[in-house]
């Protein structure tokens, strides 16, 4: 299934009776629609389902009330090979994480690799490979964007342009390799730019014995284009330092699940009253020391909708649409033209909350009845959620 995800096509499909359509969107997060027709992958045309041309339909989703979402975005997350990760030993990860709503990752590094080289014609090799092989194997068709060199002192110019020429998108972490003084790394995060790779930096206390401490000073000068786990992975900067980094810059500002909740709460608060909360993009920053979260991103947003009090329709787009645009995606957003990608879901059986919305202000988690990337249906009710209390039925 995994390997042929990127080939089936998924022909025209109208998707009914939707009873919240979440955008993605910062500017209006909460769609006036209850219909999406999708065309070979993409989101053709949304509205109400009266105004919508929905001649020569090959399927249909009956969402019975249910919500939609864009598919989750995991910012951050430490792939290897396959769907297998040796930080916790533990097979089929990805798939967990696409019964926890996610369509599309981001690696921040292949860094668990077992004997991962260090020299510079061997961690460009490495890179190159592991972007290809998750180009061509996304397991349950979850989108992984990988192949993330650990950056080393002894890099020249011409190794980021030739990374970029071979098909290297992202810098891994700066700071778990050798580069973890701030001039190096501005110097480096600079040819990356150049030549279009993305650049993280890795921010506050080691994660991991081996894993180096950046502070703020650090992340400042690096101009690196993710601030990486701001909320530190697991240990963060002062409030203060956090505080500065989402003030004297314009960077991304990405909280974490193993991360340190209150800096999370913090950045995210202190990113509101700069009104930036479009900097705001979500990761899990796993598998890692303390594990693998499948339902990590519903984690975190349950949480900073909760404990943050920002209503979680807005809280959505920190993992879909700011992610999305920030990382050049194609899903991300409920727009015509994007890919596909969306999450059914409702509240989960017995919360106390009156709606999936009101569920989530409230703290729970909610349940997911199905995920469809590029069209296609990849899963039904989630085996590692609540169970959903409107379920969709796909026909
Ligand atoms: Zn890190």
């Amino acid at each position: 299934m995994a390997q042929a995800a990127a080939e089936i096509h998924s022909g025209r499909i109208l998707i009914k009776n939707i009873g919240l359509l979440l955008s993605g969107n910062l500017k209006n997060p909460i769609l006036d629609a209850n219909a999406i027709v999708v065309q070979d992958g993409k989101i053709d045309s949304l509205g109400k389902e009266s105004d919508l041309n929905t001649s020569g339909i090959d399927s249909t989703v009956d969402c019975k009330g249910a919500a939609v979402s864009p598919g989750l975005i995991d910012s951050h997350v430490h792939p290897v090979f396959g769907d297998w990760t040796p930080r916790q030993n533990q097979l089929n990860w990805i798939d967990s994480f696409l019964n926890g709503g996610i369509t599309c990752m981001i690696s921040a590094g292949e860094v668990h690799l077992p004997g991962r080289p260090k020299d510079i014609v061997g961690l460009k090799a490495l890179a190159i490979t592991a972007q290809r092989c998750f180009d061509n194997f996304r397991p349950g068709g979850v989108k992984i964007h990988a192949g993330a060199p650990v950056i080393e002192k002894e890099m020249v110019e011409e190794d980021f342009a030739e990374m970029a020429k071979a098909g290297v998108t992202l810098l891994g972490e700066i700071g778990l390799g050798s580069v973890k003084a701030g001039e190096e790394a501005r110097q480096m995060v600079a040819w990356a730019r150049k030549y279009g790779i993305q650049s993280t930096i890795h921010t506050g206390g080691p994660s991991v014995p081996g894993s180096g401490y950046i502070d703020k000073d650090v992340v400042l000068e690096a101009d690196a284009d993710v601030i990486g786990h701001i909320n530190g992975g697991h240990t963060a900067l002062p409030l203060t330092q956090i505080e500065c980094l989402c003030e004297q810059c314009s960077r991304a500002i990405e909280l974490v699940h193993n991360g340190n909740e209150l800096a999370a709460l913090h950045a995210m608060k202190t990113a509101k009253e700069l009104k930036q909360l479009d900097r705001v993009i979500l990761g899990t920053d796993s598998p890692a020391g303390s594990g693998v979260q499948p339902l990590g991103i519903l984690r975190m947003i349950a949480m900073l909708s909760s404990l943050g009090d920002i209503p979680p329709e807005i809280v959505f787009c920190f993992a879909t649409g700011n992610t999305a645009k920030i990382r050049n995606l194609d899903g991300g957003m409920i727009e015509s033209g994007r890919a596909a990608d969306f999450v059914f879901l409702s509240k989960a059986q017995h919360s106390s909350g009156k709606d999936l919305l009101d569920s989530i202000r409230k703290g729970d988690l909610p349940g997911i009845g199905g995920v469809m990337i590029d069209g296609i249906q990849r899963i039904g009710r989630s085996r590692n959620t609540p169970p959903a209390e409107t379920l969709p039925e796909f026909l």
